[in-house]
């Protein structure tokens, strides 16, 4: 290229600079789905909406091994069978390939859908510091219409915690005379240190008189009401990002690296368990997920 046809200092830099920031997108899109934030359905919807985006323009070869269980010499096979070339990107891709692809992730990793005849018990579930407690205290504060479980826990209270209200505050005694009696509708033992379960009774009176309630639980304990109520309406909520989630739980950096380590593999094995649920709701901003979870509960048994 001669001097006179390349493009001024100035231009080039600021290109490098946009090509960077591409490339750190992309990054985070193939985090996201590598750690299940997003399904690879999804991304590729995002690229095909979307050829300019960070996900359309995407090359087929990272977009594959991104998703956990694809490496290189699989990946090959999948382009070759589908009839793709490598160097597709996402936003690329000719119509017929888009199908094959399609057809090929639904496949392998079927997308959930809303089961049929969900009742008005409703789980609301996801992965450590995503932000369940404050989507409930949300829903709680302006929709009373739904009825908000209040949890028995071994824990101790916190500053500004009232018994009754937040949680009703237990011994050990009590918890276990809570489980024999078979009052609780589920119970988990939480981060290895205090059980928490849900008292039946209120549930009950709740969903017979017509209503609707809510239970902000951990994971283990919405797969018991699962087992318990296979018609309960199971709600999973998702950061907006990997990067996000990583943001929240860490955020503070108060924790040593093994803390940090632990937190981030809990959270993977949190997020793999997403497709057991009947709905996704991403916590992107409170009170509109809130008004998402509230929607889904308001949903008749007989509408699915
Ligand atoms: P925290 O101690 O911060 O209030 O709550 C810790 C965790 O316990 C949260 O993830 C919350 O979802 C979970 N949790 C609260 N109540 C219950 C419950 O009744 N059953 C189960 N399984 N988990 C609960």
């Amino acid at each position: 290229m001669s001097d006179s046809r390349r493009p001024p200092e100035v231009d080039r830099a600021a290109a490098s600079r946009r090509a960077v920031a591409a490339r750190r997108e992309r990054a985070a899109l193939k985090r996201d789905v590598s750690t299940r934030v997003i399904t690879p359905q999804e991304l590729l919807r995002r690229g095909l909406a979307d050829p300019l985006s960070a996900a359309g323009a995407m090359r087929v070869t990272e977009f594959l091994t991104a998703i956990p269980a694809i490496g290189e010499s699989k990946r090959d096979r999948i382009l070759a069978s589908l009839g793709i070339s490598p160097v597709k990107r996402l936003g690329g891709l000719g119509s017929r390939q888009r199908d094959a692809l399609r057809a090929y992730l639904d496949s392998r990793w079927p997308e959930p859908g809303p089961r049929e005849g969900r009742s008005r018990l409703v789980v609301l579930a996801g992965p450590t510091a995503v932000g369940k407690g404050t989507v409930a205290a949300h829903i709680k504060e302006h929709f009373p219409e739904i009825h908000l479980s209040v949890s028995a826990t071994t824990r101790a209270p916190r500053p500004g915690e009232v018994d009754g209200e937040h949680y009703y505050f237990v011994d050990d005694a009590e918890f276990d005379r809570l489980i024999a009696s078979g009052e609780l509708l589920e119970w988990a033992t939480v981060h290895n240190a205090h059980r928490y379960g849900t008292p039946r009774e209120p549930i009950e009176r709740v969903l017979s008189a017509g209503g609707t309630a809510l239970l902000e639980i951990d994971l283990q304990g919405a797969r018991q009401v699962r087992a318990a109520d296979p018609s309960a309406t199971l709600v999973f909520l998702l950061p907006p990002s990997w990067d996000e989630l990583v943001h929240r739980l860490v955020g503070r950096g108060t924790e040593d690296a093994d803390e940090r380590a632990r937190r981030l593999r809990t959270a993977r094995t949190e997020l793999a368990a997403q497709n057991e649920f009947d709905y996704r709701v991403v916590n992107d901003e409170v009170a509109r997920a809130a008004a998402e979870v509230v929607a889904l509960a308001a949903r008749r048994p007989d509408v699915g």
